[in-house]
């Protein structure tokens, strides 16, 4: 089966990876409502987080603090999002469990749906000003 986030886990498809550990990973995610808007995947495919056992729900939303602290230092922003889609119906695109951390620069109202297609260097510009130093 196609999936883009198992490849990017496999390593076949680029992405700018800023944590992982053996259950998950975390990178920017390619569609950014902001900056610094960061996925954390568990690299085991499930579509929902209804189909996960709890050991890798535990380990994707124990990483949510730690990235988005490290997120929010790197970006400058004051507030942050936290979502997790499950089904088209509930807008998930990709059919790959995944967190959404999504940073919020203070008086910057950015909607929740409007996403922009940002290039590249603006991603690895972001991603190396991270660094996430108290990851599980
Ligand atoms: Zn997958």
């Amino acid at each position: 089966m196609e999936c883009i986030f198992c490849d990017i886990v496999a390593r076949k498809r680029p992405a700018h990876i800023l944590y992982e550990n053996a259950r998950i990973i975390a990178f920017l995610d390619k569609y950014p409502i902001d900056d610094g808007h960061t996925l954390i995947v568990p690299k085991k495919h499930y579509e929902r987080i209804t189909d996960m056992p709890h050991e890798d729900v535990a380990a994707v939303f124990t990483a949510v603090s730690p990235v988005a602290r490290s997120v929010m230092t790197a970006t400058g922003a004051v507030a942050f999002n936290v979502a997790q889609n499950n089904g088209r119906d509930a807008m998930q695109i990709i059919p790959h469990m995944h967190v959404h951390v999504i940073p919020r620069q203070a008086n910057k109202t950015l909607g929740w749906s409007k996403r922009t297609i940002t290039d590249d260097a603006e991603l690895l510009k972001v991603s190396k000003l991270v660094r996430i130093s108290q990851a599980p």
